[in-house]
């Protein structure tokens, strides 16, 4: 049996730090050995998530936790995603990276410490999100645009902004296959006259309540028959098994900038746009 993989979680107090570290805990193939967290150093990374001590309590000095680990994960924020990137290249240790936001110049820092090690960056980390999309691209090269194409996304009463970024990719996916932009063919929401529905169009709708995590609906509607494609998000958990199987994956690849596509190997078209927020 190999040996477990020295895990290190940054941004542990965080909710994605501390759906990391319970789905790793649960994990045989990982140890977590270090964790990083401004929220403040000295707590024990598994009290965090209300499991009894390990031993292995929170830093909030970033370079002793990557230099302790063969991997770290991270949901935190670009411009500190970018600093810890630089650390893992200058220290050999892989990473794994679930933030979102980052701007042009933040990506092509985290391309560049790519270029020492493997870094995988995904802005959903969801298996199931990503073979959605990939199903979707499959199914939408086929029916053509006789199907009349409606997303609907529903999330938590906390979430600021609408469509998300999902139902976007998903939009992305069809109006490739359709030809033109989605800014082209979206249609977000329907209110007043708005006359009848013109063919090609994408509706993209958006349900907002209670503590929904996340849930995403594609109707593709023909005169004769309707096929629908969905994806419910229970937990973060979703994230963090997706980000734990990538990094399981991650340090037996060689340097180099990786995605959804590779871990999943899908073929055709590219993954998710790796600038945009998830859900
Ligand atoms: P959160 O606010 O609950 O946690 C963020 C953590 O990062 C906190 O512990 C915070 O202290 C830490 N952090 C932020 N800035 C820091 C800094 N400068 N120095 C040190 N620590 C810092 O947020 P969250 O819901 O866990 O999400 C975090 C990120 O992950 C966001 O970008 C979010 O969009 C993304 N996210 C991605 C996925 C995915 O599947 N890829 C899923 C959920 C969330």
């Amino acid at each position: 049996m190999t040996a477990a993989t020295r895990l290190a979680v940054v941004g542990a107090a965080g909710r994605m730090g501390r759906a990391v570290i319970a789905a790793a805990l649960d994990d045989a193939r990982f140890e977590i050995v270090a964790a990083h967290s401004r929220e403040g150093a000295g707590q024990d990374v598994a009290t965090l998530v209300g499991r009894p001590p390990i031993g292995v309590v929170t830093r909030d000095a970033l370079a002793p936790v990557v230099q302790a680990a063969d991997a770290v994960i991270e949901f935190t924020r670009p411009a500190f995603s970018v600093e810890l990137a630089r650390l893992c290249a200058e220290h050999g240790c892989a990473l794994v990276s679930g933030t979102t936001g980052f701007d042009s110049a933040q990506h092509a820092a985290l391309q560049s410490a790519a270029g020492q090690v493997p870094l995988f960056w995904a802005p959903n980390m969801s298996v199931g999100v990503n073979l959605l999309l990939a199903a979707l691209r499959q199914v939408a090269s086929r029916l053509g645009d006789d199907y009349d194409a409606e997303i609907i996304e529903s999330h938590h009463r906390h979430k600021v902004d609408a469509p998300s970024g999902t139902a976007i990719a998903l939009g992305e996916v069809l109006a490739e296959t359709r030809g033109q932009p989605l800014d082209a063919l979206a249609d977000h929401g329907r209110a007043g006259r708005t006359g009848e529905r013109a063919p090609g169009r994408i509706g993209i709708h958006s349900v907002r309540g209670g503590e929904i995590v996340g849930e995403h609906d594609v109707r593709l509607i023909g005169a004769d028959e309707e096929l629908r494609l969905g994806h419910t998000a229970f937990r973060r958990g979703a994230f963090a098994t997706g980000a734990l199987r990538a990094a399981a994956w991650l340090v037996r690849q060689e340097p180099g900038l990786y995605g959804m596509h590779e871990l999943l190997a899908l073929d055709g078209g590219s993954h998710m746009d790796t600038r945009r927020a998830p859900q």
